[in-house]
């Protein structure tokens, strides 16, 4: 892009101009100083959109088992049956996380788990179920669109039926995770055991029609092209002006260490701290339909979150207390933060942070 274009597409995109896919790559790729250009703008668009409140949610992540029948390359988490370390928890053990949950005081609940490849749609109305017993005033936010297909097809059922068995047993808002990099040539290569795009969508789609709301999330800086994330933007886009069931988007992070595919060295060792803001301050640009920008403090690290926080982001996600996930990829302090930190970050911005529920009403 050239030196006078830069300014005058960005001055464009504050006054109203929709982000063109071609844009959005070459926004993408800037490496020098025009960076904070970019960065600059994307954060008056914040500004604009949600003003300086930056929110987070007190939650608790909940791991009923890491054993997964994806086996992804980007992940450290999931394992064969049998594999050392892999585990299944019982019933009990995950009633007494929803315990442990509730005298934190949280408002969400998150499950977070390898697909069980002997899960049915039973086995996740059960977990809802005893975790809504133990605390039906908190919020159950919980399972991928992968999982939903898996117990559909394993019940023999519609993910439309899944979908409505599991609101019946308690769930909240589906989690808009499994989208990694939703480009079908990306997900052979980084996660072929996974549902395909088409199939993310149509799920998404049928939550949203049902009233459920998903997040949306992104896994970028593993093996993909700058044009591959924005690929993914413009579907995520496209997604939420048809359903307008969307919370928020989320860019995550590739955390590469314990992963096979660092580890075989077809997987990059992460985005650059350049990409890393830029995949903040891009979605906010791009995504003109969305007035929340998370940033995963897990996958960036404190420094990197608050820089993130001037690049357009505005919501800190939440507490967590535990993320396995992650740690077992290789983040260092990605389990629990604390809103004093938080609030460390935020007011060093001038900025205010607020607690929020799930769905960004403020508690
Ligand atoms: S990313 Fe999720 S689905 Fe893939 S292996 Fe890990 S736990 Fe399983």
């Amino acid at each position: 892009m050239t030196v006078t274009a830069l300014p005058k597409l960005l001055d464009d995109v504050k006054n109203g101009h929709r982000l063109t896919n071609e844009e959005a790559v070459s926004l993408m790729n800037v490496r020098n100083r025009d960076v904070f250009l970019i960065a600059s703008a994307a954060d008056e668009m914040r500004e604009k959109k949600v003003g300086d409140t930056v929110t987070y949610v007190k939650n608790q992540n909940l791991h009923v088992t890491n054993i997964c029948k994806n086996l992804c390359g980007f992940c450290g988490f999931g394992k064969r049956e049998g594999d050392e370390g892999a585990y299944c928890n019982d019933i009990e053990t995950t009633r007494a996380g929803a315990r442990l949950a509730k005298s934190r005081g949280v408002t969400e609940i998150c499950f977070l788990s390898g697909v069980h490849p002997r899960f049915t749609v039973d086995t996740y109305v059960d977990l809802l179920t005893c975790v809504h017993e133990v605390a039906p005033e908190i919020h159950l936010h919980a399972f991928s669109p992968d999982e939903i297909s898996y117990a559909a097809a394993q019940s023999h059922i519609t993910p439309e039926e899944v979908l409505s068995r599991l609101r019946d047993a308690g769930l909240g808002t589906l989690q808009g995770t499994a989208a990694e990099i939703l480009v079908d040539s990306v997900r052979k290569v980084i996660c072929p055991r996974k549902l395909p795009t088409a199939e993310w969508v149509s799920i998404i789609k049928t939550a949203h029609r049902m009233g459920i709301l998903t997040s949306a999330t992104i896994m970028y800086g593993s093996y993909e092209t700058a044009r591959d994330r924005v690929e993914h933007l413009s579907l995520i886009r496209a997604l939420q002006d048809e359903t307008h069931g969307f919370t928020e988007f989320i860019p995550m992070s590739y955390i590469h260490t314990n992963t096979p595919l660092y580890q075989m060295g077809i997987g990059r060792p992460g985005a650059t701290g350049r990409e890393d803001l830029l995949m903040i301050a891009v979605s906010r640009l791009y995504l003109d339909n969305f007035n929340h920008v998370q940033v995963s403090w897990g996958k960036l690290g404190l420094k990197m979150t608050q820089l993130a926080l001037l690049c357009g982001g505005d919501d800190l996600a939440g507490t967590m207390y535990t993320d396995d996930v992650s740690v077992d990829a290789g983040a260092s302090d990605a389990s629990f933060l604390d809103p004093v930190v938080m609030e460390r970050l935020v007011s060093d911005l001038g900025r205010n942070l607020k607690q929020r529920t799930t769905v960004y009403e403020m508690v």
